[in-house]
């Protein structure tokens, strides 16, 4: 760890997922000893949405993909406080923060909490409490091992229905990438069994010719893709569907619901009316809305920077550098670049991948709005097809970033 750096003052950073862990690590590391971090987790660990799907056939557990916080705090000295924040934890006046007892003065807040699902627009589903909804399995988590164990007990010619909502959305190709190893899975153990996709999106979202290619070859009679449906119901009892393409019965439901930032961020007021995510000057993260609070990962407007775990990681790097720079009386960067890489399972034994980077673009000349983010055309890359190479080189693309990450 670094000693003095010429920064100095407290960061509070609440949620230690992939951004929020990465920001609390970096702020440390450039910053140095005067900079104090203090991490907000409601969690004791961070079990990983990243590789999650590979649960689902049998390829990995959730313990083998949960991450401790006992090296941030161990070796960056970052104090790690278990504790939940709701918006009426934030004094923006006095600049401090209530987690548990006890109160958290700050210079910088940064908050990297992730997403919150919006079930408004499901019919048969607004207004169910959690326990009676269907499984979204789209946080890395107790409900992942869940959806493993249903589709595990279903019958062996059931139907597992995944229905995607419009874009965008946490991890654009996962849904596909889910069809996928569900199908694999399926193909091996449950022969008769098969996957139904409700896509509300026009056409696959990521990696259309790999996932494309798999639907009608690999997993063909077995996925059964539906791109622009519309589902006018949800029967959550008899797990039936009311649908544009028909009504169709579930064995298995698993409904991943259109997404929001996370209610913290909601209620903190940083998202501006008509937008669900909160907006945010991506030189720094700042909130365009509330001074000194910056706003990093899923909860963040950044588009066309996916919603992605690579990516979080690379908004928590370009954030502690603002930062630090900030608190040690400097500018900015002007010209921050992020990058996005992207592995997904196909079966058991192959993967693809894609990857793209993002340069910042400023507002035009006169124009008092803020930059953003734009993908470097020349920089975009896309595995040719799965293969066994890509589905070894995507454990260690997952062993990097997640030490990045975490250690
Ligand atoms: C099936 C699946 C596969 C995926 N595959 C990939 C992939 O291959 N590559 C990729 O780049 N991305 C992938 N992703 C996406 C990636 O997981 C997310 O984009 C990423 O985790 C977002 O990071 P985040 O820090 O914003 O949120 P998270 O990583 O979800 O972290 C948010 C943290 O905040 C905590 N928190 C929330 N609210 C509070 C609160 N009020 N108080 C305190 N703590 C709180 C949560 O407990 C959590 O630890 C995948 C996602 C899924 C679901």
């Amino acid at each position: 760890m670094p000693g003095p750096t010429g920064a100095s003052g407290r960061v509070v950073v609440v949620g230690g997922g992939m951004a929020g862990a990465t920001v609390a690590k970096f702020l440390r590391l450039w910053g140095g000893s005067q900079v104090q971090v203090t991490l907000v987790e409601q969690n004791p660990d961070y079990p990983s949405s990243i590789l999650s799907n590979l649960v689902l056939n049998g390829s990995t557990t959730m313990d083998r993909i949960t991450f401790k916080y006992d090296t941030l705090k161990n070796v960056y000295g970052i104090n790690v406080v278990q504790g939940t924040v709701s918006g009426g934890d934030i004094d923006k006046a006095q600049k401090r923060i209530r987690a548990g007892n006890a109160w958290y003065p700050y210079d910088r807040l940064v908050l990297a909490p992730g997403i919150e699902f919006d079930y408004s627009g499901l019919p048969g589903l607004e207004g169910l409490s959690y326990s009676q909804l269907p499984l979204h399995a789209w946080i890395g988590g107790a409900q992942t091992t869940a959806l493993r164990n249903q589709i595990a007990n279903m019958p062996s010619s059931g139907t597992v229905v995944i229905t995607i909502p419009p874009a965008p959305y946490r991890c654009p190709p996962g849904p596909y990438e889910r069809a996928c190893v569900i199908a694999d899975y399926l193909k091996k153990k449950k022969r008769g069994a098969r996957v139904i996709v409700l896509d509300a999106n026009p056409d696959i979202v990521a990696e259309r010719h790999g996932f494309s290619t798999a639907f009608a070859g690999i997993y063909g009679g077995i996925i059964e893709y539906y791109p622009g449906a519309v589902i006018t119901g949800i029967d959550v009892a008899t797990r039936t569907l009311q649908t544009n393409v028909g009504t169709i019965r579930a064995s298995v439901l698993n409904v991943i619901p259109p997404q929001t930032a996370a209610k913290v961020v909601m209620d903190a007021g940083l998202v501006p009316f008509g937008s669900v995510r909160a907006s945010v000057n991506v030189l720094s993260y700042e909130s365009t809305i509330a001074p000194a609070i910056h706003v990093i990962g899923d909860s963040a407007a950044a588009s066309p920077q996916p919603m992605a775990g690579h990516l979080a990681n690379a908004q928590g790097k370009v954030c502690a550098d603002a930062i630090v720079r900030i608190l040690s009386g400097r500018a900015v960067d002007p010209s921050p670049v992020t990058n996005s890489a992207c592995f997904s399972p196909i079966t058991a034994k192959t993967a693809s991948w894609l990857s793209v980077v993002y340069a910042y673009k400023p507002p035009l000349p006169g124009s008092t709005g803020f930059g953003r983010m734009e993908a470097v055309p020349a920089s975009f890359a896309e595995a040719r097809e799965a293969s066994s190479e890509h589905y070894e080189k995507m454990f260690k693309w997952f062993g990097n970033l997640m030490s990045d990450t975490f250690a």
